[in-house]
């Protein structure tokens, strides 16, 4: 499939729809009436994951459907999933990232007016590893009575290779300046050690781009102190998922994170990172900002940019004021006052 026939580049792409459980059809429901309030232009083909899959005929968390929906469309906008406990069941999110291949995770952390948080200032975009490192899942109890467990990180030279390499392009084409591969090469000499001196070749390659690299709890530390010092991080799966957090954390949490997950062949995965939030499900009361901040990320990817930065306006502007946030935010509104809050100010 050429670029042109293919669904991202076309004027109405078609995009898989998970709502997701929990939450999740509330915030994809905001989220859908606030995209076609700002003029996008998506065709959304609905399937189903997680808890409400394994509920419906189709009886499976992840129904083949789902999958070849996925496959042809190449992208797909997701709610968050319950993962059945027990049984055997292994993670939807996980299987979705390994079936597709969507090995860089893209967490943007960058600090909104009116968000409760510590830091101002902050506009951080972190660069995950999503299919090796210390989640190979390669894993076991070195004797019947467990009394210890081996778990088994896998680096490679090829994903260490295409995760920076993501990383520097994605850094050149949103104008940035900086990446900073994290890493514990220290210690992890050789699994950390490859993927530093991958890093370092590949950083060779990019002279308009400045790299450094730094280790992990130097990290942490430096991402609390002085998170402006910060611009494109990349690092390994396991650092990335815990890093990521905190990026979020220095934003205001969770709730207004937004995630993409991009992969090998084109194929894109955007989505909310918080959970299904089972408190307050079906109460009318959800925040849908870190899904719509992800669908933002889908419309910019699709090439409608005018699109998803009218709708960024609308929620920095709704965010900006105690009466349209919600409460999770410390505000007053449920999910339709601030829906209708942001659609009033995307202009
Ligand atoms: P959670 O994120 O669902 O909830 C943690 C707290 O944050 C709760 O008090 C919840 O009300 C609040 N919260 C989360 N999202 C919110 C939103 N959009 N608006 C307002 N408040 C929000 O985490 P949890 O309770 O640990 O997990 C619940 C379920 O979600 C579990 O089944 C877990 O496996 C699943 N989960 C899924 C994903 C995913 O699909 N990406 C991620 C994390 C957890």
């Amino acid at each position: 499939m050429n670029q042109e026939e293919s669904s991202a580049f076309s004027r109405r792409p078609k995009v898989s729809l998970i709502e997701g459980d929990g939450i999740g059809p509330e915030i994809t429901s905001a989220t859908l009436r606030i995209i076609e309030a700002a003029g996008g232009t998506i065709d959304w083909e609905p399937v189903s994951a997680g808890m409400s899959a394994l509920e419906s005929d189709a009886r499976d968390p992840l129904p083949q459907a789902t999958l070849d929906s996925v496959e042809r469309n190449r992208l797909a906008l997701k709610g968050p999933l319950a993962t059945p406990l027990g049984g055997g069941f292994r993670s939807v999110n996980v299987a979705l990232r390994q079936q597709f291949d969507l090995y860089a995770n893209v967490r943007p952390a960058r600090t909104i007016d009116g968000v409760p948080s510590r830091f101002s200032g902050v506009d951080i975009v972190l660069v995950r590893e999503n299919t090796e490192g210390m989640y190979t899942g390669i894993e076991h109890y070195v004797d019947p009575r467990r009394t210890a467990a081996e778990s088994i990180a896998v680096i490679t030279r090829y994903g260490s290779e295409r995760i920076v390499r993501f990383a520097f392009d994605y850094a050149r084409a949103h104008g940035r300046k900086k990446v900073t591969l994290v890493h514990k090469a220290n210690i992890l000499k050789m699994t950390n050690g490859l993927f530093l001196e991958v890093g370092k070749q590949i950083a060779a390659e990019y002279d308009d781009i400045s790299f450094e690299d730094l280790i992990v709890d130097a990290t942490a530390m430096k991402l609390v102190l002085r998170p402006e010092d910060f611009d494109v991080i990349v690092t390994t799966n396991l650092f990335g998922d815990i890093l990521s957090d905190l990026t979020a954390g220095l934003i205001g949490g969770l709730g207004v994170a937004p995630a993409a997950n991009l992969g090998a062949g084109g194929c894109a995965m955007f989505e909310a990172v918080h959970g299904t939030a089972p408190d307050i499900a079906g109460k009318g009361l959800a925040n849908p900002t870190g899904l719509l901040r992800s669908a933002v990320m889908l419309l910019e990817h699709v090439g409608q940019a005018e699109v998803a930065a009218r709708i960024e306006r609308g929620v920095r502007a709704a965010l900006a004021s105690a009466e349209s946030r919600t409460r999770d935010l410390g505000g007053k509104a449920d999910t339709a006052m601030y829906t209708r809050a942001i659609i009033a100010n995307m202009e």
